[in-house]
């Protein structure tokens, strides 16, 4: 058990699914358009723009953010920037029947190291609880399995921050994969975004880990800065403005 704690007054929980939606629906009304399952597969320079190859057809480009989570070292090289290191980092998490929410008014979380938050205890706005992440370095981007020894450890570790992890309340696991970005020397960083010489008109946005979610309105505006800094404009403009789509799209 803990012996001290902060109190952050200012501290919340929001529904995840929600909230994209929300945005997304924003930025539509805003003018911007969105197209699924439209896999980036390659992408050139071509007379002072991008074109991007997707199998449901090409696009062209004035600017390119990359901001494409675990497959932003891929987009950025098929940029032509070469160097960028990401790791992926999984993170498994229990959720617990609505019977626990009540005894959990308020997110608990231990104190994070410098390259990874630490486990927690969350209350939901379903009034489910959410017990971790742990965090484990893959090869393999793409393996959601969630696995006993993990839900053990979390359930282990988290029993110090709050009492009430029982078996009877597991409901449903999941895991995911954040990306981390590493440095020349080895060392993980938070994030970085950037313009790089080698690829005008183009912001990275890599190693965008946890808590990007809760920091992802901050950071679209500091890359929405950037570019209009590098574009030699004075005002925000919709980022959909220079790219429009061919074929059938
Ligand atoms: C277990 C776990 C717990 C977390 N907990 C929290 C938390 O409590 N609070 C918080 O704030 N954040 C949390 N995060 C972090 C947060 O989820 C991420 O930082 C955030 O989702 C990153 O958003 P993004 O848009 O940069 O990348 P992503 O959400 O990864 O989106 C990238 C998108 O790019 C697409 N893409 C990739 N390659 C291509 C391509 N070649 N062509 C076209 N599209 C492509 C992908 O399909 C994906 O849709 C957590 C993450 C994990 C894994």
């Amino acid at each position: 058990m803990g012996e001290f704690a902060l109190y952050s007054l200012s501290r919340g929980i929001l529904d995840s699914f929600n909230y994209t939606i929300a945005l997304a629906e924003n930025t539509v009304q805003n003018g911007a358009n969105y197209f699924f399952d439209c896999e980036v597969t390659g992408i050139r320079w071509e007379q002072g723009r991008y074109r991007l190859f997707t199998k449901q057809g090409n696009f062209t480009a004035k600017w390119v953010v990359n901001s494409a989570g675990l497959g932003c070292r891929r987009i950025a090289e098929m940029l032509g920037i070469h160097g960028y290191t990401i790791k992926g980092s999984k993170g498994t998490h229990i959720i617990l029947d609505k019977r626990t929410g009540p005894l959990l008014p308020m997110p608990v979380y231990s104190v994070p190291s410098n390259t990874y938050m630490g486990i927690h205890v969350t209350p939901t706005v379903d009034r489910t609880v959410t017990v971790g992440p742990d965090a484990e370095y893959m090869e393999d981007f793409w393996d959601y399995g969630v696995h006993q020894k993990n839900m053990d450890y979390l359930a282990e570790s988290a029993s110090s921050l709050w009492p009430h992890i029982h078996r009877a309340d597991y409901i449903r696991n999941y895991a995911g994969t954040l990306s981390k970005w590493v440095d020349d020397q080895g060392v993980i960083h938070d994030f970085v975004i950037e313009t790089r010489s080698e690829a005008p008109q183009v912001i990275n946005l890599m190693g965008i880990e946890s808590p990007e979610l809760t920091a992802a309105l901050p950071i679209a505006r500091y890359a929405i800065n950037l570019l209009v800094s590098r574009n030699g404009r004075t005002k925000t403009m919709p980022l959909n403005r220079n790219v429009k789509a061919s074929g059938d799209l």
